[in-house]
């Protein structure tokens, strides 16, 4: 209770607390870890797709594919929550597997000019049997590579670079490209930009969050654009909520955007709507962006 809690936190002090939280998230973990091991990947496991517009006329050039897991024990887990966990168990090499089945099944159902950034873990691509099976399952569908961009993280790369550019170049020889998520956060090495054979950069939504009001975040954001049109990447900004964010990377010369303002992931039963009628977005998208 109440009275008994503050007391014991008055006599042991701040440590406890600490340690009270950590031993929860570390049972969580463990409930979690435990779940999915007993999980049946291919029917608790789906996608959610959430299209990335362009700024100029807020065409869908792309959807990213989002995990979602629904289980029977847990029900909604979110993928911050079970991802790091897959991937500390080793059990993300199959779910990736899984899901990457998931996403080229979807494409060949859908038009040939729609494209799924698919994101990979670094486990995926640490070992050449993890590529292999990636290629593999890519070359097996029939779906041209070039619809695909795999979608990795610094994080992904800093443990073997050389390794790490191995795998890349292997997928872009298959005819995928590159993206680099979350480009900002982490280990944010320019290194990577130039050795790495990347043609997107996605900018974390952590600079977005203040972009209207934060001088700072602007700059960033706009030195980042910048750098992107200089090597003749593909920059997309992504957590765009609001119409001020949109505002302010239309003025910084956003080119591609993602975001709940134009759309949340959705369920693939949704998308056909989405494909055949424009998307609901702001109406003036940037102009002469
Ligand atoms: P991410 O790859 O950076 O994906 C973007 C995340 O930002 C998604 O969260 C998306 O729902 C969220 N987002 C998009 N627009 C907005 C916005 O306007 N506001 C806010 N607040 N959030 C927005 P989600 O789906 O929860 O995924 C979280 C992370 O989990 C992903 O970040 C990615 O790192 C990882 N993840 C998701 N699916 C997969 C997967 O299939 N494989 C792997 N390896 N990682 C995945
Ligand atoms: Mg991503
Ligand atoms: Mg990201
Ligand atoms: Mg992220």
């Amino acid at each position: 209770d109440a009275a008994l809690y503050s007391a014991k936190t008055l006599h042991r002090g701040g440590a406890v607390c600490y340690d009270e939280a950590h031993e929860a998230r570390r049972r969580g973990r463990a409930v979690l870890e435990q779940a999915l091991r007993g999980a049946d990947l291919a029917a608790e496991f789906d996608l959610a797709f959430q299209p990335i517009v362009t700024a100029g006329d807020g065409r869908i050039a792309s959807y990213e594919a989002l995990a979602r897991w629904t289980s029977p024990l847990l029900g909604r887990v979110s993928p911050a929550d079970f991802i790091p966990v897959a991937e500390r168990s080793g059990l993300i090499v199959e779910l990736t597997a899984v899901l990457l089945r998931k996403a080229l099944a979807a494409l060949r159902r859908w038009p040939e000019e729609i494209r799924i950034s698919f994101n990979l873990s670094s486990h995926d691509i640490a070992s050449a049997d993890g590529l292999a099976r990636i290629e593999a399952l890519v070359l097996e569908s029939g779906v041209a590579p070039s619809r695909i961009v795999f979608e990795v993280t610094e994080s992904c790369l800093v443990n073997d670079m050389a390794e790490a550019r191995r795998a890349l170049l292997a997928l872009r020889a298959l005819g995928a490209s590159i993206a680099l998520d979350d480009f900002g956060t982490g280990y944010s090495s320019l290194s990577y930009v130039q050795h790495l054979p990347i043609r997107t950069l996605k900018i974390d939504r952590s600079f977005v969050a203040d972009i209207d009001t934060n001088a700072a975040s602007l700059s960033i954001v706009r030195s980042i654009i910048d750098l992107c049109r200089a090597l003749d990447l593909t920059c997309i900004v992504e957590g765009i909520e609001t119409e001020a964010q949109r505002g302010a990377l239309c003025a910084a010369g956003c080119s591609h955007m993602q975001g709940f303002l134009f759309s949340r992931p959705l369920p693939q039963a949704e998308l056909a709507a989405l494909h055949a009628v424009a998307l609901p977005r702001p109406a003036a998208m940037c102009t002469a962006a």
